[in-house]
């Protein structure tokens, strides 16, 4: 168990609603859920998750705080926004979603090998370098992203969907050598990084 989610688990101890709505993005929302299951009658993928969004914030009333922060439902959501169009309470569903997969993943609880979850560190690394997606390295990144062999399969599979992008100039092969980015790339590392240093801030003075 991670240092944070060991202060977190003792903090918040019989009480997993408070720690979701102090630490997850929306997550004051899960309380307003009367439990009708429209949510998860409208996600397309819900039905193939371990727990679809309703059964998810009944589980976190139910203080199932391990089982929640565990699965790896919430980072199957698309963002496709049904849920929140119907919810009849208006409940911030997809945020929460997101936010609890972020959550889960500050205190090291995210699946082995989740593939959203590494796609997503694979993204943010690249457009934090300098501030803008470089398209080839990403498409590259993700091919190899489960190893050699399984990147080059890909990567023969998708060759013609590259070559068109190229064609089309949505992708460019000299971003290979760098790519573009923002003009001050320095000034936006000490944006995040300073970003970085208040919520760390926040969750510590929470956490003590
Ligand atoms: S649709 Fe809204 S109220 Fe109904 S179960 Fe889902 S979150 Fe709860
Ligand atoms: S936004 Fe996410 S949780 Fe909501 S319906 Fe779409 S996939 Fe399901």
């Amino acid at each position: 168990m991670s240092e944070l989610n060991q202060q977190m688990a003792e903090k918040y101890k019989g009480n997993f609603l408070k720690e979701v709505e102090d630490n997850v993005e929306e997550g004051e929302w899960v309380k307003m859920c009367m439990q009708c299951g429209v949510c998860s009658g409208s996600c397309p993928l819900g039905s193939d998750w371990e727990h679809p969004p309703q059964e998810l914030f009944m589980m976190i009333r139910a203080n199932k705080r391990d089982e929640v922060l565990g699965t790896d439902s919430m980072w199957n959501c698309t963002s496709c926004y049904n849920c929140i169009a119907r919810c009849p309470r208006g409940v911030q569903i997809t945020h929460i979603m997101h936010g609890l997969a972020h959550y889960a993943k500050k205190l090291g609880l995210t699946p082995k090998n989740q593939q959203t979850e590494k796609f997503s560190q694979l993204f943010w690394d690249n457009l934090t370098k300098k501030g803008r997606v470089n398209e080839l390295k990403l498409g590259l990144s993700l091919y190899f992203m489960n190893g050699f062999g399984e990147g080059v399969k890909v990567a023969m599979k998708n060759q013609k969907l590259g070559m068109a992008m190229m064609k089309a100039g949505r992708m460019s092969p000299m971003e290979i050598a760098g790519g573009h980015g923002v003009k001050d790339p320095s000034g936006l590392q000490k944006m995040l990084n300073k970003a970085q240093e208040l919520e760390d801030a926040r969750i510590r003075g929470e956490a003590s």
